[in-house]
């Protein structure tokens, strides 16, 4: 949904790479999920703010933050950096010409722009556990989404011209983050109206439609905003490569 938002938000210019790759971008959105076997992929994901005192005074560099947490700090999360580095290939690639390595880079960048605007991505108390709310992680970006959310019901918001693009991931994680604590309150109330059913303690349609009631409005909120910020993405990535035209056009 992310990268089909990001695409139709772009102006024709960096527009014209994807044409006929729409589908490709969106079929890798999910690959770094799959390389979690390689156990530094799963860092790549979240930005745990705990470690660092909270949202107001976060690391900017790798440095910084081996500086204030010591040799820990991959542990709690490089999803700020990585966005900067993928960015930098989707830069290369638009440089390079190559549409397929273009598409690519969009799709891979896309997936980790979507993490940082997932609020449980920016907290150790990502799945609830902390607060005996387990399973919350999916709950919120996987169950209500694909119980309640199509793309159609999704707005474009237009990308943007952004020339310092590589700051902007702190500011959507430290947005998020603020939204936590009505998210885990959410839960919290919609369980408490809402015995779950069977031995597996499933939830109830109706805790679902409670949650989605509460919820609902944020998650599409913050596909939206993932969706133009891959926009924005792109068109700066586009234009920090001196605004190619793709191969056929040329
Ligand atoms: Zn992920």
């Amino acid at each position: 949904m992310i990268s089909t938002l990001a695409i139709r938000s772009l102006p024709e210019g960096p527009k014209a790479w994807f044409a006929g790759r729409e589908e490709g971008v969106c079929d890798h959105a999910s690959d770094p999920d799959h390389w979690k076997q390689d156990r530094k992929e799963g860092p790549r994901h979240f930005l745990d703010m705990e470690p660092y005192g909270g949202p107001t005074n976060l690391p900017r560099t790798l440095e910084a933050a081996q500086a204030r947490v010591g040799g820990d700090y991959y542990r709690h999360g490089v999803v700020p950096w990585i966005i900067q580095d993928r960015w930098r290939d989707l830069t290369e690639a638009f440089r390079e010409g190559d549409p397929a390595k273009v598409a690519f880079a969009t799709a891979i960048l896309g997936h980790y722009i979507g993490d940082a605007h997932v609020p449980l991505h920016t907290t150790e108390n990502h799945n609830g556990q902390l607060t005996n709310q387990k399973g919350i992680h999916s709950r919120w970006e996987s169950g209500l989404v694909e119980r309640h959310i199509v793309t159609e019901d999704l707005t474009v918001l237009p990308a943007q011209q952004d020339a310092t693009f590589l700051a902007r991931p702190w500011e959507w994680l430290v947005a998020a983050h603020a939204l936590v604590p009505q998210l885990l309150e959410d839960d919290r109330a919609a369980d408490r109206t809402t015995p779950m059913a069977g031995q597996d303690k499933r939830r109830t349609q109706a805790y679902w439609l409670i949650l989605w009631a509460s919820q609902g409005p944020t998650v599409k909120q913050q596909l939206q905003l993932a969706g133009q910020h891959l926009g924005n993405a792109i068109l700066s990535a586009w234009i920090a490569a001196g605004k190619p035209a793709p191969p056929s056009a040329k």
